[in-house]
């Protein structure tokens, strides 16, 4: 038996079976690279599911953590600590929103928006205003609450009953949002570009409508910026890059550089509807997950990474369509920045484990969406190789006719 299948005949054996995954172990990463137990490399366009977007072993991230862990690791929310305040304001300053509460996954700054905009609800008009709006299509995690904001069957199913209150509409739709929302509509909750979903974009007059109806009905306009926001669409926040500015943000996924933290932000105007006791948190917020978040924070700005975004993420963009007018399996190219979707005509997993054999990491995503969220350290070479290896493995399909 090889190291690798030992790993995964204990996983089977002694796992809950809620994954399936690919059949890679790995050891370790530099870059944009990870090394599997036989020492052969991949470039990788999967970031941890936009975790790593320093890629791994980042020396100042590697710095910090090894400092950090030398002096308290956790304290708990009983102590103050050094750095929860200043990733708060830091957050603050970057969002213009005014508080910061620290969770330890993106679900869990799900969950904490919409009980801030319970809360909020209720002091406004009452018990009756509860209802929650959310889109059909969407992925907000996987705890009661996050799933019932869920608009997918596949997630839902056989764990009935779910929140109640919950309307979905399809995205887009701005007659379906304007039916949907009313005075008991205490918040709308959207992914400003889907993920999990298949990298599809709210549209700039659908998210104008939702700040109007969240404005007109005293409602709370949530983004769950979990996967598309902290420079992934080039801007630290996607709403920036959109002109909407929600009350509630989520985010979490590249925050701590792969430690894991997650954080909503809130106007004044919401955050003042919760008092002490209300929420809280074991882990969340603590000193090496903060002090690691300020300084992936300090590393995008010094390094100039959302430039990188912006320009190597625009080439792939470019590349990615290039795909699209030449090859029949490719359908359309979707996303901005270094969150980018290739729509295929076909199951999306044959070709990841396909380019998994050629040294390269893809995700794929709602069957039949490539989804490609690098690190932001990705470089145009590297894009190359991704298209060279997708190349070969479309290339088998037939060629479209040019005109
Ligand atoms: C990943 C993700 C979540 C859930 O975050 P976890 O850290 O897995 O709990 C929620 N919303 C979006 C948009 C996500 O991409």
């Amino acid at each position: 038996m090889t190291a690798t299948d030992e790993v995964i005949a204990r996983e089977r054996q002694f796992l809950l079976q809620t994954y399936s995954r690919y059949p890679l172990v790995v050891q370790r990463g530099k870059g944009v690279f990870v090394v599997d137990l036989d020492g052969k490399r991949y470039l990788d366009f999967v970031a941890g599911l936009g975790v790593n977007a320093l890629g791994h072993a980042h020396p100042r991230i590697v710095k910090a953590i090894r400092e950090q862990a030398a002096r308290a690791i956790h304290l708990s929310n009983l102590y103050y600590n050094e750095y929860q305040g200043r990733l708060a304001e830091k957050l603050c300053g970057l969002s213009g929103l005014q508080r910061a509460f620290f969770s330890n996954s993106g679900t869990e700054a799900i969950e904490g928006s919409i009980k801030l905009a319970r809360l909020a609800g209720h002091r406004a008009g009452g018990e009756a205003k509860s209802q929650l709006v959310a889109l059909q299509g969407s992925y907000h995690g996987r705890t009661f609450g996050a799933m019932s904001l869920t608009g997918q069957d596949k997630y839902r199913k056989g764990f009935e009953p779910l929140l109640e209150d919950v309307k979905f509409v399809a995205r887009n739709d701005t007659e379906a949002l304007r039916a949907a929302v009313n005075d008991n509509t205490c918040a709308i909750v959207l992914e400003p570009i889907f993920g999990e979903g298949g990298i599809r974009e709210c549209s700039i007059e659908f998210l104008r409508e939702c700040r109007v109806q969240a404005d007109r009905h005293h409602a709370a306009l949530i983004f769950d910026e979990i996967q598309c926001g902290l420079g992934r669409t080039g801007t630290i926040f996607a709403f920036q890059g959109l002109g909407v500015t929600p009350d509630i943000v989520a985010i979490a996924k590249p925050i701590a550089a792969g430690l894991p933290l997650g954080a909503f932000l809130a106007k004044e105007e919401f955050a003042s509807a919760i008092s002490v006791g209300q929420h809280g948190t074991t882990f969340g917020g603590g000193p090496l997950a903060c002090r690691v978040a300020l300084e992936y924070l300090a590393i995008v700005e010094e390094e100039n990474l959302l430039e990188n975004v912006m320009r190597v993420g625009g080439y792939l963009q470019q590349q990615l369509q290039l795909l699209v007018e030449r090859y029949a399996a490719a359908q359309e190219a979707r996303g901005r920045g270094l969150i980018q979707g290739l729509q295929l005509d076909t199951p999306a997993r044959p070709v990841v484990e396909q380019a998994l054999a050629e040294g390269v990491l893809f995700n794929s995503t709602q069957d039949t969406v490539l989804r490609f969220l690098p690190p932001f350290l990705l470089q145009e070479k590297h894009v190359d190789k991704g298209i060279r290896v997708l190349k070969k493995l479309l290339g088998t399909k037939r060629r479209k006719s040019r005109e």
